[in-house]
């Protein structure tokens, strides 16, 4: 029967010295995955996948593809392909070369292998540039014929280490899409790094959040931003309020008590209770406070900062009783529309919100 993982890592761990860069992680890929992990810099991601890819070894663990272990196999006999950030395409060849490169290196005729590489260009959307040279291409161009050059030796696996983080921001957002649709085309396995959450939020069907060599947790993004597992992931995973405070809990409701004096109700597991979190898009505005009459949290703030980014505009409230201000969603419509810095407005949420 064929596995029906196409990667299972398995309590793995690696030390440089007495500091563990990756501690006792465990996770799997399913064929057809795009599989994110996400963390800040120096959390391990990079460590993580030169284990997988083989130019690095386990200090403990195992690594299987395809339910077939990978200890003691080395690099270039894994089936897996990994993409780096700095696409390290070769700058004295063609485009063609590039992509056929790996394959001639595996024995295939120099005639099959620029015929391969051809049909490769033309599925990423590069039908004629076979004879280019790599150096005149523009950003994402150089990024397809990475993809390209990887996907046309048909691994079992890609690994992608933060291959956006050298474009600029539009290039970006468009790359972003253009990978995640690709990736579908192919149903190639991807295990993506980022430290980026939108990167992460956009493509994955499901996300690692990482951080000091561990996982925090792993879900689908919507699992992670609605169902934070721990207040990193919480705080890493999205915009958030933060309420810290004094906590107590009966019945399965808690109440926190901030510094101030002021509490908030909620849901609550007891132990994360004295941490809460509140997401901007949660948070109600009214200026007749009678608006927000049957919520639970109702608090009283003023405007003292509108922050435009076209549609995902944000405004942060000084809020009576709150160490910081309260971020909520600028309404695109309404009576709030145009709220400007100073107006005094409401804020409140419900129990559930609170996480
Ligand atoms: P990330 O990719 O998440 O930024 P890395 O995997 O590159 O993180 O690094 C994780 C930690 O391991 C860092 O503290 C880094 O300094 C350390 N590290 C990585 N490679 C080595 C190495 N070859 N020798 C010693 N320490 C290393
Ligand atoms: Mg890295």
């Amino acid at each position: 029967m064929a596995p029906s993982t196409d990667l299972d890592i398995v309590r793995v761990t690696k030390r440089f010295g007495a500091h563990a860069a990756v501690d006792d992680v465990s996770f799997s890929v399913a064929p057809g995955e795009f599989f994110s992990i996400l963390g800040p810099s120096g959390c391990g991601k990079t460590t993580l996948m030169r284990m997988i890819a083989g130019f690095e070894h386990p200090t403990s663990g195992d690594i299987r593809i395809r339910g077939q272990s990978m200890i003691g196999v080395p690099a270039n006999r894994r089936p897996v392909n990994m993409v780096f950030q700095s696409l390290a395409l070769f700058p004295m060849m063609s485009v063609g070369e590039n992509v056929a490169y790996g394959l001639t290196c595996r024995g295939v005729s120099r005639a099959e292998a620029e015929e391969r590489a051809g049909r490769m260009l033309e599925r990423v959307g590069l039908k004629g540039f076979g004879e280019r040279r790599v150096t005149a291409l523009s950003g994402g161009q150089r990024q397809r014929v990475a993809i390209a050059r990887c996907l046309v030796l048909e691994p079992t696996l890609v690994l992608l280490d933060e291959p956006l983080g050298a474009l600029d921001l539009k290039l970006r957002e468009h790359m972003k899409i253009e990978l995640k649709q690709l990736q579908g085309t192919f149903n190639t396995t991807f295990a993506y790094i980022t430290h980026d959450q939108s990167e992460a939020l956009v493509m994955s069907d499901r996300i690692a959040v990482m951080n000091q060599g561990r996982f925090e947790q792993v879900g689908s993004p919507r699992e992670l931003y609605h169902n934070p597992a721990t207040p990193f992931v919480a705080s890493f995973v999205g915009e958030t309020n933060r309420l810290q405070g004094e906590a107590s809990a009966s019945n399965g409701a808690i109440a926190v008590r901030l510094p101030s004096g002021a509490v908030v109700q909620g849901q609550g597991r007891a132990g994360q209770a004295a941490l809460a979190f509140v997401r901007p898009e949660a948070v109600a505005l009214a200026q007749d406070p009678s608006l927000l009459g049957s919520l639970p949290n109702r608090f009283e703030g003023r405007v003292s900062a509108v922050l435009f980014d076209g549609a995902a505009s944000s405004l942060l409230i000084d809020t009576a009783g709150f160490a910081e201000p309260v971020r909520a969603v600028l309404p695109q419509a309404g009576p709030l529309a145009g709220i400007q810095v100073g107006a005094p407005v409401h804020v409140g949420w419900t129990a559930d919100a609170m996480k």
